[in-house]
């Protein structure tokens, strides 16, 4: 067999141990990072760890071929979603083959079939004569708010002497060159009113009635926005969008004037608009009912907290050289972006020229019955040789 043959078998039995981990955002991935890191050093590969702060989480980055800049990294994560009430099938952490051309396993697509390409094409890495070298970068805490991604960037930056040039996040894209993503941000707001009988509504100040206020305010922001021409049409929707999708349980009783409200709002941002800028306008509308309040009621108090971390935007000019680079590694001309969250942005606003591509398909993630086609993990190897190729010349 030859070795692309040899390594898209290998990538289906290293797919079937990644996705046995059942590592969920959020809990410890040292059983899978350890079964990557033995794999790394059977093949003679050095790896580092970027451990969390109690050391039950590790993110993992290597090199392979010379010291050199101008290499490649390639990004996966090692986490996966939760699979508690999705109706499954089979077994979400076991990869079964029924023969209909496709692997199912929770994380087959999202995006372990990744990392399992990467592993597969690692021996023909080693024994190639590279010019310029790959890196790997696995990452965990990922589908919690791409959490780990920030310092695992920062610590490939500090390790090596030479400086990588390129990312390529593996999320699942069908293979296609993804260039732009839209950036996102979860906020926690909490309205501190004053409790009292109804009939003295217009004495004490209704937490709910300001809540209120200001979730409509939100919905304002973002239709000023598009006025304003805050439009980028390459992204579905071409704007950015600011939603609020829990408000909690508020008040006791009917006749009793709320003295507490929290609501969730999430904002997902095209890249030429800001979370922040939208939280600091959202901030002074906050102190300004404040103000208003705190005449009827002095402890009136409207608090505003992360509840996902800022996650940016991705905005690969198409001039920068990453992009001839994907076209001829994915065998795809065509650019497109994408409105779910990757750690894209984070690598690129780490100084690498970043894009997305990697096997199977967005729809398929997080949902029950998740699979990759083998035909898809397949091109993700074939890939991973071009990859080869093109840095051995
Ligand atoms: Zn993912």
């Amino acid at each position: 067999m030859s070795n692309l043959a040899t390594s898209k078998n290998n990538a289906i039995t290293i797919l079937s141990k990644l996705v046995s981990f059942p590592v969920l955002g959020g809990e410890s991935n040292i059983s899978i990072a350890k079964w990557i890191e033995d794999y790394l050093t059977q093949h003679g590969v050095h790896f580092t760890n970027v451990p969390n702060e109690e050391g039950t989480k590790r993110s993992i980055h290597c090199r392979i071929g010379p010291a050199v800049d101008g290499g490649v990294i390639l990004s996966g994560h090692t986490d996966v979603v939760p699979v508690e009430g999705q109706p499954w099938e089979t077994d979400p952490f076991e990869l079964v083959d029924k023969n209909d051309g496709k692997l199912y396993a929770r994380g087959s697509c999202d995006m372990k079939g990744f990392i399992a390409c990467c592993l597969a094409a690692l021996p023909s890495m080693v024994k190639a004569d590279l010019k310029k070298p790959i890196y790997f970068a696995f990452s965990y805490d990922e589908e919690i708010g791409c959490l780990a991604a920030p310092e695992l960037a920062a610590h490939i930056n500090s390790t090596y002497t030479e400086k990588p040039k390129f990312a390529i996040i593996g999320e699942p894209s069908m293979m296609q060159p993804v260039v732009g993503q839209k950036g996102m941000v979860i906020y926690k707001t909490t309205i501190n009113g004053s409790a009292g009988h109804s009939s003295r509504i217009r004495t004490e100040v209704s937490a709910i009635i300001e809540a209120s206020r200001m979730i409509l305010w939100l919905e304002n922001k973002m239709n000023r926005l598009i006025e304003d021409g805050r439009v980028d049409k390459r992204f579905n929707p071409p704007h950015t969008s600011i939603h609020c999708g829990i408000f909690e349980r508020s008040g006791i009783a009917p006749n009793i004037v709320s003295d507490s409200a929290i609501f969730y709002w999430d904002v997902r941002v095209i890249p030429m608009d800001k979370g922040v800028d939208i939280l600091d306008e959202f901030k002074t509308y906050s102190r300004a009912l404040e103000k208003i309040n705190r005449e009827k009621f002095p402890d009136f108090k409207i608090e505003t907290v992360y509840d996902h971390s800022d996650v940016p935007p991705l905005d690969t000019p198409e001039h920068l050289e990453v992009v001839p680079l994907i076209k001829s590694l994915s065998g795809k001309e065509e650019l497109i972006t994408v409105s779910y969250a990757a750690e894209a942005g984070q690598f690129s606003e780490a100084g690498f020229q970043s894009v997305i591509c990697g096997p199977g398909d967005i729809a398929q993630a997080h949902r029950a019955n998740e699979f990759i086609s083998k035909e898809q993990l397949e091109e993700g190897v074939e890939f991973m040789f071009r990859l080869i190729e093109e840095f051995s010349n």
